[in-house]
């Protein structure tokens, strides 16, 4: 196993993500190999919990409930729901199933206590557990712990000065502290971005800048594609080139070693032999599902198929990690402190944010 550096710069980034290309891939496939099993892929299902109506203006999100957008908000699901949904995608082949809430931050209460419960329940059919909530507390991310959370996540979505331009209602400090918090536990870290927001190749240099120079790593990165959805301010965007997509895999692989890199958003966008450029430029994981949250996602069938035809197989559960023990909520160390954390509002404005805001 490499060992992994700490203190990249941008400038050392922009030098690795701009070699030409096949430079780029043999240096990131070798990488890949030294410390990853190159044949194996992990898969994880995003089911979506509690879907729009957030008070949040991410400019690329369809569930932001200011923006236009044809989603279908619903409440919290049951647990007996999430846990059928999981066995569904445990019999797929899914090793993890990610819980996703469109929320700000995380509220004590009946919905974060019956959360707990999903994570209880899932943990308990041998699947690895990842919510992604929004902002948590240290107490919150223990109470998480002790239910056998496996993984949080909580993106970056962008570089420090770029996200400025995509999201106004809360800081990039936010994200980070809520990073923090997880690691004060033994929950693993899931942390990542978006390209295609518009954003140059520096501030792609500057994501990995911020998520290579957190120590540890986090333990997986998404790496999203935007899927620009109507209604939303990022509706005009572009989609991304596959060929952007293969240099942003294969730098975040030579930075982050160990990290498990997922194919996320945007994957309906790329071919095949797309993809398997990205498996070999060092991604290790997707997405399954036919949805990821509001938008489309490749057919479960055709990603068995595709992993078929490149001899890929499947990684299992707790191979990177030992599984947490679930401790009952009745034997719970750590009770609701019914707190009212205080996640900065920044003051800033984002003028298609607003715009996006008022078409109506
Ligand atoms: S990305 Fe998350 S926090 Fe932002 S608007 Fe969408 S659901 Fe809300």
């Amino acid at each position: 196993m490499s060992g992994t550096k700490h203190n990249w710069t941008k400038e050392d980034i922009l030098g690795i993500y701009n070699k030409p290309l096949m430079e780029l891939l043999y240096e990131a496939a070798i990488v890949h190999r030294l410390n990853h099993d190159p044949n194996v892929v992990q898969v994880s299902t995003l089911l979506s919990i509690k879907t729009g109506g957030c008070s949040e203006d991410c400019g690329y999100c369809p569930q932001a409930a200011r923006y236009h957008t044809n989603i279908e908000g619903n409440d919290l699901m049951s647990v007996q729901q999430v846990k059928a949904q999981a066995l569904r995608a445990k019999a797929r082949g899914s090793s993890r199933v990610c819980m996703g809430a469109a929320w700000r931050n995380v509220k004590d209460g009946v919905e974060f206590d019956a959360v707990l419960e999903m994570v209880r329940t899932i943990n308990k059919l041998d699947m690895e557990v990842c919510c992604t909530l929004g902002m948590i507390t240290e107490n919150q991310a223990q109470r998480l712990a002790e239910a056998g959370l496996y993984a949080y996540n909580h993106n970056l979505d962008a570089s420090e000065a770029y996200y400025k331009k995509i999201i106004s209602t809360r800081g990039y400090q936010d994200r980070l502290d809520t990073i923090a918090n997880v690691r004060k536990t033994n929950v693993t870290v899931c942390s990542g971005g978006i390209i295609g927001m518009g954003e140059n190749i520096e501030d792609r240099a500057g994501m990995l800048v911020a998520l290579s120079t957190l120590n540890p790593q986090p333990e997986s990165t998404p790496i999203n594609a935007l899927v620009a959805v109507e209604g939303t301010p990022l509706e005009d965007e572009k989609p991304v080139s596959i060929w952007d997509m293969i240099r942003m895999v294969a730098t975040t692989r030579i930075v982050m070693p160990k990290t498990q890199i997922r194919l996320s958003a945007g994957r309906t966008q790329m071919s095949r032999e797309g993809q398997a450029m990205c498996f070999f430029a060092g991604a290790n994981s997707v997405f399954a599902g036919d949805k990821l949250l509001t938008t489309p996602n490749p057919d479960v069938n055709e990603d068995i198929e595709m992993f078929e035809l490149l001899g890929l197989n499947l990684q299992k559960p707790f191979t990177k990690k030992d599984q947490p023990q679930t401790v009952e909520a009745q034997a719970s160390q750590f009770k609701s402190l019914g707190e009212k954390p205080k996640w900065t509002r920044p003051t800033h404005k984002i003028e298609r944010n607003e715009r996006a805001n008022k078409k109506g």
